[in-house]
């Protein structure tokens, strides 16, 4: 089997199940249990908040563990949007994100009055600073702009924006990094972002579990009240295990990038060189993109048919983000790059991890040298 499709979920590293299952067994005690299996657990969970505070270079009182990037999402967008609107309800996107943030930001313009703008993207899939300085009014209390794009890989300007925004003290900076982590360096605060969003099984860790960074000193309305824990942003007992698994799946992660900062980046470079001679296959994705996404197409071939075809023959991939996979529409981030209906209706995304090999690259460009010109001559594509 070759698994090219670690931009929808990972494999657990074997260290993480082994980890979570120790933990699972062992530190079963309540985190606010007064006892000593209590006091035991909570250890842990202050060690991994340490540890992940470590590794984003922010404190250990700005990271709240939560269940995912969409949970993460969820609580940054709407904690300010509620909890700032008397300062304004004017929030900007950008017509690229996951609907992980884009449906929660249009839910907020249809039941709760938010003004909304969605920044378009150019061909390459980047938003425009000067689209986003055009954008800001009084009333903006929030910008959420995703780091790396999950379908084509495009790296957004994070450092512009958030050096811009510095001059708007009373604006929020969210950032999804859910596609970022591990493959680009991840630090919030010398990016001038105030909520970062992370989800543990786009890097090998369990799924169920994440990460939101808080810059101190922002509020944020929870959106659910219980029993005050995660400094009450997210109530609830804590999943210890799951939490445990994070972390050490983020320290392999780190670990690998530092080790073969290149490894992904020669991989996808092997795969665009590899493609380069197959006729009528575009590539999607821009060149200077995050190293771990590639984004093709084969015009008259509908992706789900190439899809299956690599199926066929052992290789797992993406039609667009793993979510949106089921819904028969033309990939929403490909019209908005204006790369057309056919582009967007034929698109596969390829998502590398550290665990991919470059056999691994030379057997899906043999296979997709093999398989796209059967489907041509079947569909009768020129
Ligand atoms: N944001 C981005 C960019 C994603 O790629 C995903 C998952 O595909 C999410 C958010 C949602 O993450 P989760 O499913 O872990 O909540």
């Amino acid at each position: 089997m070759v698994y090219l499709d670690n931009g929808a979920t990972t494999a657990p590293y074997p260290e993480v199940v082994e980890t979570m299952k120790e933990v699972l067994q062992t530190y079963y005690g309540n985190p606010s249990s007064l006892h000593h299996l209590g006091v035991q657990s909570e250890k842990v969970l202050k060690q991994s908040r340490e540890l992940t505070a470590k590794f984003l270079e922010v404190s250990p009182g700005e990271i709240v563990f939560t269940s995912g990037a969409t949970e993460s999402n969820n609580t940054a967008i709407k904690g300010i949007a509620f909890q700032y609107q008397n300062r304004g309800k004017h929030i900007i996107t950008s017509a690229v994100e996951h609907p992980a943030v884009l449906d929660v930001c249009k839910q907020l313009q249809d039941i709760f009055g938010v003004r909304l703008t969605v920044l378009p993207v150019d061909s390459k899939g980047m938003v425009r600073l000067d689209d986003l300085k055009q954008a800001i009014t009084d009333e903006t209390i929030l910008v959420s702009i995703m780091f790396v794009n999950n379908e084509v890989g495009s790296i957004q300007p994070i450092q512009e924006i958030g050096n811009y925004l510095k001059s708007f003290p009373k604006i929020f900076f969210h950032v999804d990094a859910v596609q970022a982590f591990g493959k680009i360096p991840v630090k919030p605060e010398t990016l001038g972002i105030d909520l970062l969003s992370l989800s543990a099984h786009k890097f090998h860790g369990p799924k169920g579990t994440g990460i939101l960074y808080v810059r101190k000193g922002t509020q944020l309305t929870p959106l659910l009240v219980g029993g005050g824990q995660e400094a009450k942003f997210r109530p609830g007992t804590e999943n210890l295990a799951g939490i445990v698994g994070m972390v050490k799946a983020m320290r392999l992660t780190q670990q690998k990038l530092k080790d073969q900062p290149d490894a992904l980046k020669r991989m996808r470079n092997r795969l665009v060189e590899g493609l380069q001679g197959l006729e009528g296959c575009y590539i999607n994705s821009p060149e200077e993109g995050a190293p771990h996404i590639l984004n093709l197409s084969v015009p008259g071939v509908k992706s789900e048919v190439l899809l299956h075809s690599l199926e066929d023959k052992g290789i797992y991939v993406s039609t667009k983000s793993a979510c949106s996979s089921k819904l028969d529409r033309p990939s929403r981030v490909l019209m908005e790059m204006g790369l057309g209906e056919e582009r967007a209706r034929s698109a596969l995304r390829i998502s590398l991890s550290y665990e991919n090999t470059i056999d691994e690259m030379d057997y899906f460009i043999t296979t997709m040298k093999q398989v796209v010109p059967q489907l041509k001559q079947m569909l009768n594509v020129r």
